[in-house]
């Protein structure tokens, strides 16, 4: 697994093929210049996968072929720096901002969002990696050229440097979209922590850099370090372009055979090749503990990194044997670091992670959160001690560390064959670190040798191999420490800093530098030609073919359109008994595996025992009780579900949608379907709410509250989800800052001997819940080739109380009172260890999600969002904050515009309103190119969303079952969309978009730092005439934090801790990346 920081440009785009790339295929073919390295079918995968280099320029590309509706695109740049100047962090954003074909801001995004495409790009320590997404291989093609350009020939003009990178505004405050992100995220712990790993680690290669830049460095990066560095690393010997999905081969060839042919062939010189041949670093002679202090005011939780230089890269069975241990360590509650340090009374950290950064050599890291500031350095000794004594061979559990290999071959079968992102990854390192003949990648990616060949390792192989890269070598210890001082310091520095700027400059300077910015702005919004634009066509919608699944209803399913001919209708009906009385779902779909979902409504639960629900996910790691009395331990529970699922899951909601919705989730091999079942039964009725494990869950949540305290985006989640709906709502009763007494209470209950109090509200849930006339059974694969569909189920029978289904919990029916007006009101909320700004700002919109008006608002709010668009212009290329968007909810009748990681929020809510306003008068024209690029941003989230089958089943359930808006909802929105006029546009931007920043209509929600609390309050209430109040969390209070004198600190210093960019930890599911794109 790897980790590894990695900043995102965050966009959009889209998609098509049109005449001016006809041309460009005029001709190709002619020479020949890739030659085929390698080409094979994957064992465990629907996969092949096929390698080509060029000998003259040494330019490769990878096809990952795999059938899907999207084509994904990877252009990875092998990037090594000695230093902490941000230039490969620089060079991904100028990279968009025109090439010298195309010497257009955004053309890119203006391209792809014609194109069904989105674009994007992340930077790493050993990389840097442009992405296309495109629904359909005809936009891939006209847009990769185009593309390829930017990436080897970017025009990296000065005023796009000034702009993006670093400048001074003309109120003397620091900004530059880079400088922005950077400072966003430079304090937080695990920015620090991971950072004092590679300066601990690393003495001699590019490891050792921050190649995002940090800000000291970015405010004296010049734009010739930056143009000198493409030179050197962005050769088309270090350039490989990775491509999964469905595409047509001989074209792609002839596309990079033409590109090929135009570029200068390879340097006689011999280039150096990033890392491979830069000076390896071997692991410390000693081991190196450092404390990291983090600014916060909440002094008592930290954090903690053990980090090791481990194997050789390219030794493939050392690296499965270490992630196999890392997982062995790690990955249940059963773990052997969990179990001793997580799992415990008191525990000593909320969480334990393992991961590996995949280097010439490949880093090992375990990484525990939440730990109480008093025992960070006992806790890393202890784990070294408990790893230490963990290598006898005697205490080593050889039966285990198979399960845990079994787990994960399993999953990573799964994983393949709903994502080919496993493949585009294993095809990014083999190009970093594999040798140039491409040999490596069937090592690689062709089968799964080394698991099988790790099965039949002895304890003693396992524990030398645990003793060698885990005990004897050493390692580097982080302790991650808040600071209040260094909290104040840092504030009292940046107010200084400020006036100094201010002071130094003077009132001439500033005006110097305001007019400055303006030029280089008008420089690089030079408007792209309209010939060029009108070159692409708007490809038809309809053509993207989307995952069709087959529906089987049973029992009281009457929601889902049948086809009786299908077989598995017929498979499923025989084995339905008459007046059956429970209701399933069954999704057909080619898969090896099944997903087994059990819907439940939160309503069956009494409204004060709605935070239980929290607790029910631990289900999974509860002792059983059987029919006949035996008790089986929680161990044992864990190791058996984990031997016969793939994976297990409990969420509040239907895939992220349905907030009132709890749906279990099991995913078995298909043979496995009576395991899956019956697991169910035990999980839902057999588990024991034993005081012991129970009571370690609740610590559990209360130590992990400080480090929610320290996210903008949790904390603005929690003061918009306890306003906005009831307590009937699990929104708002699982809320961890409406919970947190709830639970200090009920371990003081346990403390006071009266844990049979909460045992018994939890036996109360788990009737209520489990209740099977509240059970809504969703099968997802190849549901004709399993045993008994139905019948497996008839043990829940012989429970059910009632015939009646319970009523699908719509969100809307759980609004309060505030939430329904939504208007006058603004909600502060102030979170020390969060600098930025996180805000909503909501107004009323229909529930119904035919409504005439609702694909006119996903319209316009599309346009305004678009990468390039007026948002992001207006916004995020001003430096007033990283993201700013519009999106609608109509499950909860809201329109809501959002403010991302701001650093002026005032401004930008400003800036937003006049754009609207603007629009809406008329003094803006609405322009006709951007509407269509907007239809197909809206058609690209819907295919992105669908892009595997099992997504595509999901959202077929919750359209035609749960929110009942029909078989064809795809349909009807992209036939409404298309008959959209810039009169529809105009028509709902005044009806919906302008009362959104008008108090009268409108609500506002945020999170700020104290120091810039009073500044916002103030805005709101004076200008906008919103009604605000402030929760200060208690310990926030003391020292008179929010004072108006802290005012004029606003922007200065943007810290956060939350790693916005990083994947959601949640690694279990594949099927989590459903975005609310579609509604
Ligand atoms: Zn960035």
């Amino acid at each position: 697994m790897l980790k590894g920081l990695i900043w995102g440009r965050s966009s959009f785009g889209s998609l098509r093929n049109f005449s001016m790339f006809e041309k460009i295929f005029d001709g190709a073919g002619a020479a020949s210049g890739l030659s085929k390295q390698t080409s094979f079918k994957v064992d465990y995968a629907p996969t092949s996968i096929t390698k080509w280099r060029s000998s003259r320029t040494g330019l490769q590309v990878t096809y990952i072929n795999q059938a899907s509706p999207i084509v994904n695109g990877y252009f990875a740049v092998a990037t090594e720096i000695h230093n902490d100047s941000g230039c490969p962090h620089t060079l991904e954003h100028l990279i968009f901002m025109g090439s010298k074909k195309y010497p257009y801001k955004g053309l890119l995004d203006v391209l792809g969002n014609l194109a069904y495409s989105s674009t994007n790009a992340w930077t790493g320590t050993d990389q840097t990696v442009y992405t296309l997404t495109t629904a359909g291989w005809d936009g891939f093609k006209m847009l990769l050229p185009i593309y390829l350009d930017h990436v080897l020939n970017p025009t990296l003009t000065d005023d796009a440097c000034y702009t993006e990178v670093y400048h001074i505004d003309g109120e003397a405050k620091e900004k530059g979209v880079v400088f922005s992100e950077m400072q966003a995220i430079e304090t937080s712990s695990s920015f620090l922590a991971t950072l004092a790993s590679q300066r601990a680690l690393y003495k001699k290669s590019g490891y050792r850099s921050e190649t995002g830049g940090l800000t000291e460095n970015l405010r004296t990066l010049t734009n010739d370090d930056i143009r000198h560095y493409h030179k050197s690393m962005y050769r088309p010997d270090n350039l490989c372009i990775i491509l999964t999905g469905s595409v047509d081969e001989d074209e792609l060839i002839s596309i990079m055979e033409k590109f090929d042919n135009e570029l200068p062939p390879i340097s006689t010189i011999p280039q150096k090749r990033p890392f491979i041949e830069s000076p390896v670093d071997l692991p410390p002679s000693s081991s190196i503990t450092e404390t990291v202090e983090f600014p916060d005011k909440d002094e008592s939780s930290g954090e903690i990194l053990l980090a090791w230089i481990g194997p050789d890269g390219m030794d493939l069975l050392m690296n499965q044997a270490v992630d196999v241990l890392g997982e062995y360590l790690t990955n249940s509650s059963i773990a052997l670091l969990r179990k001793a340090f997580v799992e415990i009374e008191n525990p000593l950290a909320v969480s334990v992670e393992y991961y590996t950064d995949d280097f010439v050599r490949t880093g090992l890291n375990l990484y525990f959160s939440s730990v109480p500031t008093e025992k960070l350095a006992d806790l890393s000794q202890s784990v070294l001690s408990l790893l230490k004594e963990h290598t006898a061979p005697e205490k080593f559990d050889l039966v285990r560390v198979r399960d845990v290999l079994d787990q994960m071959k399993l999953k990573f079968i799964y994983s393949a064959e709903v994502n080919p992102d496993i493949f585009s990854n294993i095809a990014i390192s083999e190009f970093l670190y594999g040798n140039v003949d491409g040999s490596d990648l069937p090592k690689l990616a062709k089968d799964l040798k080394e698991l099988d060949e790790l099965y039949n390792w002895t304890a003693e192989q396992w524990c030398a191999a645990l003793n060698e890269y885990f005990v004897e070598n050493k390692c580097a210890i982080l302790l991650g420490k808040p600071s209040e001082k260094l909290y104040k310091t840092l504030k009292k520095t940046n107010k200084e800093l400020l006036k100094e700027r201010k002071e130094v400059n003077g009132k001439e300077g500033l005006e110097r530098l305001k007019k400055r910015l303006e030029q280089a702005q008008k420089m690089n919004d030079a408007p792209i030609p309209d010939e060029i634009l009108l070159k692409f066509g708007q490809p038809d919608p309809e053509k993207i073919h989307f995952n069709i699944t087959t529906s089987v209803g049973a029992g009281l399913n009457k929601d889902v359109p049948q086809d009786g001919a299908h077989p598995a209708y017929k498979h499923i009906q025989e084995d339905s008994p008459k007046n059956l009385p429970l209701y399933f779902d069954f999704e057909r779909i080619p898969s090896e595996f099944l997903a087994v979902n059990v819907l439940l409504s939160s309503t069956a639960v009494p409204t004060e025992l709605l935070p239980y629900l929290d607790v029910m996910s631990s289900i999974f790691s509860l002792p059983l009780v059987t029919e006949d009395g035996t008790e089986i331990p929680f161990e044992q529970v864990v190791k058996q579900l984990k031997k016969e699922t793939v994976s297990t899951n409990m969420r509040l909601s239907y895939k992220s949608h349905l907030d009132e919705m709890v749906d279990v989730e099991i995913v078995v091999q298909r043979e496995k379907y009576s395991n899956a079942v019956d697991w169910f039964y035990k999980l839902f009725y057999q588990t024991k709410f034993d005081e012991t494990r129970i009571r370690v869950y609740l610590e559990k949540l209360v130590k992990g509250l400080p480090d929610l305290k320290r996210s903008g985006t949790d904390m603005l989640d929690s003061i918009f989800a306890r306003t906005v709906f009831t307590e009937r709502s699990t929104k708002k009763s699982t809320d961890f800052l409406f919970t947190e007494n709830f639970w200090k209470e009920k371990l003081s209950l346990i403390e006071n001997g009266k844990y049979s109090e909460i045992e018994a509200e939890l036996e109360t849930v788990r009737k209520a819940l489990f209740e099977p006339s509240n059970m809504r059974i969703l099968i997802v694969g190849e549901v004709e080739n399993i045993k008994n569909p139905v019948s497996e189920w008839s043990k829940f029978l012989t429970l059910n109380t009632s015939t009646s289904l319970q009523e699908i919990p719509r969100s809307f029916n759980f609004l309060s009172d505030a939430g329904l007006k939504l208007e006058k009101k603004a909600y502060l909320i102030e979170a020390p260890g969060s600098e930025s700004t996180y805000l909503h700002s909501v107004h009323r919109i229909p529930t119904d999600y035919l409504h005439a008006d609702g694909p006119a608002i996903s319209l316009a709010a599309a346009y305004l969002q678009a990468v390039e668009g007026p948002f992001w212009r207006g916004i995020r290329g001003t430096g007033l904050a990283y993201g700013a968007n519009v999106y609608k909810e109509p499950e909860h009748g809201q329109l809501v515009f959002s403010i991302y990681r701001g650093a002026d929020a005032q401004k930008a809510f400003e800036v937003a309103k006049t754009i609207v306003n603007d629009y809406s008068s008329g003094k803006t024209k609405i322009d006709r190119m951007s509407m269509n690029g907007a239809i197909s941003s809206i058609v690209n989230g819907i295919a992105n969303s669908e892009s595997n089958y099992y997504t595509a089943a999901y959202y077929k359930f919750f359209d035609d079952a749960l929110v009942k808006r029909g078989p064809e909802y795809n349909k009807f929105l992209l036939k409404n969309l298309r008959k959209l006029t810039e009169e529809d546009l105009l028509r709902v931007f005044t009806k919906y978009f302008v009362p959104l920043f008008e108090s009268k209509t409108s609500t506002v929600f945020a999170c700020v730092n104290p120091a810039k609390s009073s500044a916002l309050r103030q805005n709101l209430e004076k200008v906008h005439g919103y009604e605000v109040s402030v929760e200060q969390l208690p310990n926030a209070e003391e020292n008179g934090s929010g004072s108006e004198e802290d005012e004029d600190d606003e922007s200065a210093s943007d810290t956060d801790t939350d790693d916005d960019d990083e994947t959601d930890s949640d690694s279990d599911s594949n099927s989590e990346s459903e975005s609310a794109a579609k509604i």
